[in-house]
């Protein structure tokens, strides 16, 4: 297997992302594992002794749980919200966890530029619990991909990482290499509402073999443009229904 270091190139040219996400995946894998059999439970948060987890009681109970919400796109509401119901979203249902405030919001800015692996150990272990009490008849579990270059830069996928321990917890196959996202797109929240769905159209290309229901995994919908350009995608490949599953849902300003 040929080693390619983070942001480097093979004859000048970009290595082929399957290379690095392989590569970076079995690295990953060791650091986990060496990991859990080094270091005890420990809260991410105040540092007390975890229960059984990287997290305390106490802090559990204080995390910004996001409460009711609308089942397809994850804003507050008491059942389907209006805008959901005047523009049906692709997605069968969406959930998400938390509301994107500290700590959490914290722990993924550490999980993705600090390469605190660990906190995608235990975030992607809450959201495997949920997707488990909540119900789910998924096939396959996906992470929303990155660009390869964004990705080489980071040295690993934190939606993928989230994925990872969602589909070991819930023992279902996890699928890599089945969705690339092709073009560096502009960050999304810069944009207005239509500019935005012209930004990320064309930007996912998936094929291959899909089960025909998926969970898909991200870390943060803010938009929801990500996620519907990927889960159109991932419907025009083959795949018959997706549920998004994210950590924590910004909320549209106001709604905070
Ligand atoms: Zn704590
Ligand atoms: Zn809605």
């Amino acid at each position: 297997m040929t080693t390619v270091r983070p942001g480097r190139s093979v004859n000048g040219k970009d290595p082929p992302a399957i290379v690095n996400q392989r590569d970076q995946g079995m690295a990953n894998k060791w650091i986990e594992i060496a990991q859990r059999l080094l270091m005890p439970h420990r809260c991410v948060v105040c540092g007390a002794p975890g229960a059984g987890r990287d997290l305390c009681k106490r802090c559990e109970s204080a995390l910004p749980w996001l409460g009711a919400a609308c089942p397809l796109c994850a804003l507050p509401a008491d059942g389907v919200c209006g805008s959901c119901l005047r523009h049906p979203p692709p997605w069968k249902r969406q959930n998400a966890l938390f509301r994107y405030e500290p700590p959490v919001s914290r722990l993924i800015h550490d999980l993705k530029f600090g390469s605190r692996l660990q906190n995608a150990r235990l975030l992607g272990g809450m959201l495997a619990e949920e997707v488990e009490r909540r119900g789910c008849a998924a096939e396959g579990v996906m992470g929303v991909p990155l660009h390869p270059r964004r990705q080489r830069q980071r040295g690993f996928n934190q939606a993928h990482e989230l994925a990872r321990v969602v589909a070991a917890r819930l023992r279902l196959p996890l699928l890599t290499h089945r969705c690339e996202r092709l073009r560096w797109t502009t960050p999304q929240s810069t944009l207005a509402r239509r500019q935005r769905a012209a930004n990320l159209r064309h930007a996912f290309r998936c094929g291959g073999r899909l089960p025909s229901r998926l969970l898909l995994v991200d870390d943060v919908v803010t938009t929801g443009g990500t996620v519907d350009a990927v889960t159109r995608s991932l419907l025009e490949a083959g795949a018959d229904s997706i549920e998004v599953w994210s950590l924590c849902r910004a909320l549209p300003a106001g709604e905070r």
